[in-house]
């Protein structure tokens, strides 16, 4: 039996991670180039891996339950076959359960027309598609809301439209958070949708280009970064270069979410490295937060540059107090009743040496639950803490996410239920505080209207809203629920 583990199971859980390449010159290395890529944004994602290879005529794929070193041994990499358009995709489930049929890239099609896709995010009106869908006759064998976005675009190619002019038209349809990489013939597309939840962005590559969620998929293999995919924007990558066509207007709402917590700290967005903002998060929390301690030591590894910042801000001189077993997966061997006690420490383990006789700020990077602040704060009295200072870099998360974030029942928010005090007597610390939602959003160097913070302060940007499993019946094999993951 197994159970889920990382400190950050209590955390929210990201959607996916979506990479794509279109490139003659390097046909032949596509295969292994999005492996690279999908290494790099594993933290978007580690329930399924996958990845297509086309030659515009004839598309392979693999796609299974796993990390993407688990899935891709070298036999299975070599066993793609050459192409010059590549699609990738790592999944954690926002929408439909954890299972083989809904791991991407998805493959959708009628007749001669077939597509490939690879998304990032959650629609909220899956319900209005699949009937719409449903009456045109396609069918869906996937409880995933990616099978709508499929059908959507084949559904217009259908009538003739070119791929560019068939996402616009297929986009018109959908609402909510996608990030997407499609591949269609002879064709990569990349889209977003207008409010722009969720990243990705373009790069340059041996005379080619690369689509990926986060620059740093483009790091991995030394791609030119080119610039973000436009919220509301369809690209289109071929022979031709990059044809850009703009589906629905721009109301940008980045996820403030990715600079928080979700991004990897060595990517960047509209050019502004995440390590940097969650460092100013940090900064700013000490202004609004300051007290007397002897050390502030971070949650690793999500709470270390956020530590940084309050160090500086603060001038309280900054150590690692906590180790983390950087083994540790998602699922691991559930330990026996008689060894419950092991709790946190299976993946966190206090340095006395640090702690012991000391006043500690602890800065961790959200606060979603509430049960594993508890466990840390005792383990820190445990290791002989005077007092424990709680800080955390972004504000009470009081609300669900409809838009690619797995945290879609009120129910299991503490910021939802109780106040800030009533917060740090559960939690047992000294003292408790979060940054505000207008230092959070200057962190990041975005104007706040540029931000979804709808989690944080309940300006949802859009009307409607699907939870993970509204596409699957209630009850059926394949449910799940996020508790017994
Ligand atoms: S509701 Fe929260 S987690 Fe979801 S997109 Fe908005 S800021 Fe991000």
């Amino acid at each position: 039996m197994t159970f889920s583990t990382d400190i950050s199971s209590e955390k929210p859980k990201e959607a996916c991670g979506v990479f794509g390449m279109y490139s003659r010159e390097l046909s032949g290395e596509l295969a292994q180039r999005t492996y690279f890529g999908l290494y790099a944004l594993q933290h978007r994602g580690q329930e399924s891996a996958g990845i297509a290879i086309s030659d515009g005529e004839r598309t392979t794929a693999i796609r299974d339950m796993g990390l993407v070193s688990q899935v891709f041994e070298p036999s299975k990499l070599a066993a793609l076959e050459d192409g010059h358009i590549a699609l990738g995709h790592v999944r954690y489930s926002t929408t439909g359960s954890a299972s083989w049929e809904n791991a991407q890239p998805e493959f959708h099609g009628r007749g001669d027309v077939n597509v490939a896709v690879a998304h990032n995010g959650n629609l909220v009106n899956t319900a209005t598609l699949r009937e719409e869908l449903s009456e045109e006759g396609f069918t869906f064998n996937s409880s995933s809301d990616t099978t709508f976005i499929a059908a959507a675009a084949v559904s217009e190619l259908e009538k003739g439209h070119g791929a560019g002019e068939a996402v616009k038209l297929a986009m018109r349809r959908m609402e909510g958070a996608y990030s997407v990489a499609m591949i269609f013939r002879d064709k990569l597309v990349a889209f977003r949708d207008p409010y722009g939840f969720r990243p990705l962005c373009i790069g340059k590559v041996d005379g080619g280009y690369v689509v990926s969620s986060e620059t740093c998929g483009l790091d991995i293999i030394g791609a030119e970064f080119v610039r973000d995919v436009r919220p509301g924007e369809v690209a289109v990558m071929d022979d031709a270069g990059l044809t850009s066509y703009q589906a629905e207007s721009e109301r940008s709402a980045l996820c403030v979410f990715e600079y928080v917590y979700f991004a990897r700290p060595d990517s960047r967005f509209d050019g502004h490295e995440i390590a940097g903002s969650r460092q100013k998060m940090g900064e700013l929390l000490a202004e609004e937060s300051p007290v007397e301690a002897d050390v502030v030591i971070p949650v690793p590894d999500s709470g270390i540059m956020a530590a940084v910042g309050y160090s500086r801000g603060s001038g309280i001189p900054y150590a690692e107090g906590l180790i983390k077993n950087r083994y540790v997966g998602r699922t691991f061997i559930q330990p026996t009743d008689g060894m419950r006690q092991l709790g946190i420490r299976l993946k966190l383990n206090p340095l006395p040496s640090v702690i012991k006789g000391q006043r500690v700020v602890v800065v961790d990077d959200s606060i979603v639950r509430g049960n594993t602040s508890k466990k840390l704060v005792e383990l820190l009295y445990e290791a002989g803490a005077k007092e424990v200072h709680m800080r955390v870099s972004s504000p009470p998360v009081t609300g669900p996410c409809y838009y690619g974030i797995d945290m879609d029942s009120p129910d299991q928010l503490i910021g939802a239920k109780f106040s800030i005090e009533e917060i740090r007597e559960q939690i047992g610390a000294t003292s408790l505080a979060y940054i505000s939602v207008d230092s959070m959003v200057a962190a990041t160097g975005q104007k706040k209207g540029n931000l979804c913070r709808a989690c944080f302060d309940g300006e949802y940007p859009t009307t409607g809203t699907a939870n993970k499993f509204s596409l699957e019946t209630v009850g059926s094999s394949k449910c799940a629920s996020v508790a017994d993951k």
